[in-house]
């Protein structure tokens, strides 16, 4: 159920439109942020049915939140969005069985990685649709990261971990490197629930969120280096409703807040060709920390901006397997721009903070790293 009040703040000025890249990929008022919440008001207020049409406009959202920052009178329009979902999930109308069981994987750790192995070698017998945008699994991978202290825990996550295990390494080298030790959530502390969130999966969502407040106890700050995840765990508050969860939230940092407080503790051995920053949106607009990973990357290079004020990619999660069209349209855009920023055909690296952003690009032979894997890289 959207609330109310929420949804009355939006006073339908446009401002956010140019924002919204399911608008600029369409030129379709129905998917732009204003035209959405004159939809949920036609349903929540007037009785509108919810037709397909209405399912449409709302699955076609990639929950960039990109709508955000630009909307003067601070439409919540993630609340709006997460709320109509839990909605249309709870009705049936989104988010099918196997969309479900896919999500449920996301918890079981092992039965992820058994069949991210089977998927990493299925990729390699061409047996996986390039349109699904996944790009390309490892079928190897560093040892589980073991703890070194009790400084911070570092959230290591579910695909982060499967799929991009080498970011964690980088990342314990770069904590090591400002002399802060880290330890690992305990069991359970997988998943924290972001897609499911997403997909309007609300109950799902809030038991791993329990779960990951339960894996890390104490009052030691929590650094997450996946931007999608970092935003979640950061709205356990707003998932959850209790004060626990709020005084859990308040503890998470993302990564490069955490280092860009210590940055002058590094000792680099050398400076690194100039890497174009890209923005995930759940680190721009969301979080909104995406000047510390400038901060970051600065002491190891120079940093090269984009020119599209940090519109998405059309990653969003699970959105490029889902409305891979679409996500491949609003693509083309971010490609101009790194084009533009000599990223082209991989000849400068682009430095993202979010496993989505890095896999929907690297799809199409972008070079992706991770900030914290160019800061490893500099301390030699
Ligand atoms: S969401 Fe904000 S910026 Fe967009 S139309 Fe409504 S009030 Fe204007
Ligand atoms: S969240 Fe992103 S895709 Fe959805 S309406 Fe807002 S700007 Fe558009």
């Amino acid at each position: 159920m959207i609330d109310p009040d929420e949804l009355a703040t939006c006073v339908s000025c446009g401002l956010c439109l140019p924002h919204c890249p399911t608008f600029r990929a369409t030129g379709e008022e129905a998917l732009s942020p204003r035209g959405r919440i004159a939809a949920m008001r036609a349903v929540q207020v007037d009785d509108a049915p919810v037709d397909e049409s209405f399912v449409n406009f709302m699955s076609t959202c990639v929950q960039c939140r990109g709508c955000e920052p630009a909307c003067p009178s601070g439409v919540p329009f993630g609340h709006l969005m997460e709320a109509t979902r839990s909605t249309l999930a709870s009705a049936g109308r989104i988010t099918p069985w196997w969309q479900r069981a896919g999500f449920r994987v996301l918890a079981h750790h092992r039965l992820l990685m058994a069949g991210s192995m089977a998927l990493a070698v299925a990729q390699r017998l061409r047996l996986v649709p390039k349109r699904l945008g996944l790009g390309r699994l490892p079928v190897r991978r560093p040892g589980a990261l073991r703890g070194t202290g009790t400084d911070v825990w570092m959230f290591t996550g579910c695909v982060m971990d499967a799929w991009l295990r080498e970011v964690h390494v980088a990342t314990a080298r770069v904590l090591q490197g400002i002399g802060v030790t880290y330890a690992v959530p305990g069991a359970g502390g997988g998943c924290c629930g972001a897609l499911h969130v997403h997909a309007g999966l609300t109950a799902d969502a809030q038991r791993l969120a329990m779960d990951v407040m339960a894996s890390m106890p104490g009052d030691a700050p929590i650094v997450v280096n996946s931007a999608g995840c970092g935003a979640a765990v950061k709205d356990y508050g707003h998932l959850l409703g209790t004060e626990v969860a709020r005084q859990f939230s308040a503890r998470v940092l993302d990564v490069h807040e955490f280092v860009a407080h210590h940055a002058d503790r590094l000792l680099l051995v050398r400076r690194l060709d100039p890497v174009i920053v890209q923005d995930p949106c759940h680190l721009r607009h969301v979080q909104r920390t995406h000047l510390a990973v400038r901060t970051v990357l600065s002491t190891v290079a120079d940093v090269v901006e984009l020119d599209d004020e940090g519109l998405c990619c059309g990653a969003g999660g699970a959105y490029s397997a889902l409305e891979p069209e679409l996500a491949g349209a609003i693509r083309e855009r971010k490609l101009g721009a790194i084009a533009r920023a000599g990223g082209a055909d991989g000849t400068r690296v682009v430095a993202s903070a979010n496993p989505g952003c890095a896999m929907h690009l690297q799809a199409v032979g972008v070079r992706v790293r991770h900030p914290m894997e160019l800061v490893a890289e500099a301390l030699g």
